[in-house]
């Protein structure tokens, strides 16, 4: 549908993307599905081989120099495989490595970014943890400064690539006397000595992604290995907001389209009361509801990968990453509930794809931050922005537009 916003180059690596897309096996998504498969290392190789990860970053450290709308462009054409797929495709390559291009140095840089591009290692973010994800500033996993290298304790879960990664970002308190905005940093991993992971979550859906807990215990972080300073890893998490929630939005249209796809056919096919199911408007509006909202949801994401890619104000940034997550995610579990409602039965079985997407998309609007957190966001910058415009005196006052406008008596507000 929006294909005519991409340039020739983007529609060349889109056809790369779904040339990959062909290429995996059926057997990887089952494996993964019945949790034969933890990690799906052959894949991420693949990707690497094939030069899709991370597009956006210069070819100096392995992308291809492009911008945010194509990566936006290739994580929906990823998505189509599987939800599972997209999230250790994003999580290594767009949201790690995010982190490393735009804080990190050249060392770092070449020793982290690059082969992961390639495929050749495998990253993790660890942000959640027991106590709590939403509450980023109420971190309990501590580093303390011991000369020429931090001594890392703590515990993370549900970190996706748990189990298979080989370094992970990890965000700790170095100074737990300070206020939290000024005493978190942010570190590189490696999988070393102290590290332990397990791979323990009986999941819903979006199985085979090494979701597990990982516990550091008197793990020695080289000096080297803090990324962006000394206490700052709120200017880190501040900007990896944009991967989480632009990645996360553009890859859950991916992985939702298929099942508006494959109920589309079966209703053309399927028939009651003597005509295809599809003839009935109780049907046919149902996936007309699916596509708009999908639809809506590409819009919104481009438009919000151009407004990042344009570098407009960090909090207009900030709001439109936010509505994108919640609104991409929450469209599409609709469009998939609708598929499998227009398929009857059938589509809550095993024998169509649905149900697994069904499952997967699930966590859409649980990981990456809560759709709750979300709305908390949008609404924080939409009452500052509003109050910003009201301030400049630069628009028309509305409320003057109405017969009774003068009407004080009634404008009561305490
Ligand atoms: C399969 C899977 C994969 C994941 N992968 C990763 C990963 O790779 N790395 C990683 O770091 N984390 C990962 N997560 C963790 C995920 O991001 C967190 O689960 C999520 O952010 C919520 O944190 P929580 O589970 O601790 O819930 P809590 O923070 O305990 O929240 C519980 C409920 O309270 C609500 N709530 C909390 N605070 C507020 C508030 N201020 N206003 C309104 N409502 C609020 C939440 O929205 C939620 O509904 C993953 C989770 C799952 C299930």
């Amino acid at each position: 549908m929006f294909d005519y916003l991409l340039s020739d180059k983007q529609k060349k690596l889109q056809s790369e993307a779904r040339d990959f897309v062909k290429s995996i096996p059926r057997k990887m998504i089952l494996d993964m599905d019945a949790d034969e498969i933890q990690f799906p290392k052959e894949f991420l190789k693949e990707a690497g081989k094939r030069n899709l990860m991370g597009c956006r970053y210069p070819e100096k450290w392995g992308g291809r120099g492009m911008d945010w709308v194509s990566t936006c462009m290739v994580m929906q054409e990823i998505g189509v495989i599987g939800y599972i797929f997209a999230c250790t495709f994003g999580v290594g390559a767009e949201l790690v490595c995010d982190a490393i291009i735009l804080h990190g140095n050249d060392a770092q840089k070449e020793k982290y970014v690059k082969p992961l591009l390639k495929g050749e290692i495998f990253a993790a973010e660890c942000l959640t943890e027991p106590r709590g994800g939403s509450d980023f500033f109420g971190t309990s996993t501590t580093a303390d400064d011991k000369g020429d290298h931090f001594l890392l304790n703590g515990q993370k879960r549900f970190i996706v690539g748990g189990e298979g990664a080989d370094y992970f970002l990890v965000y700790a308190r170095t100074n737990p006397e300070g206020e939290p905005h000024k005493s978190i940093s942010c570190f590189i991993v490696d999988k070393s000595k102290g590290v332990e992971s397990q791979y323990l979550y009986g999941l819903m859906g979006c199985r085979g992604g090494g979701a597990a807990r990982v516990v550091f215990k008197d793990v020695k972080v080289p000096k080297e290995n803090l990324l962006g300073g000394l206490n700052q890893g709120v200017k880190i998490f501040n900007t990896m907001m944009i991967p989480e929630r632009l990645g996360t939005a553009a890859m859950t249209i991916g992985a939702a389209a298929p099942a508006v796809d494959v109920a589309t056919g079966y209703t053309s096919k399927r028939k009651a009361f003597g005509k295809p199911v599809a003839a009935f408007q109780g049907v046919s509006f149902q996936v007309a509801e699916a596509v708009t909202l999908l639809d809506a949801s590409r819009a919104m994401i481009y438009a919000t990968a151009r407004a990042v890619d344009e570098q407009i104000p960090e909090k207009q940034i900030r709001r439109m990453v936010s509505q994108s997550k919640k609104f991409v995610t929450e469209s599409c579990q609709k469009a998939v509930h609708n598929a499998m409602q227009v398929m009857g039965g059938i589509g809550y079985t095993n024998i169509y794809p649905v149900e697994r997407i069904f499952r997967d998309l699930r966590l859409a609007s649980i990981w990456t931050g809560t759709n709750e957190v979300m709305s908390m966001i949008i609404a924080n910058e939409w009452y500052k922005q509003y109050h910003d415009k009201k301030k400049d005196g630069a628009v028309r006052d509305l409320e003057k537009d109405a017969v009774e406008a003068d009407a004080k008596d009634e404008k009561i507000f305490e």
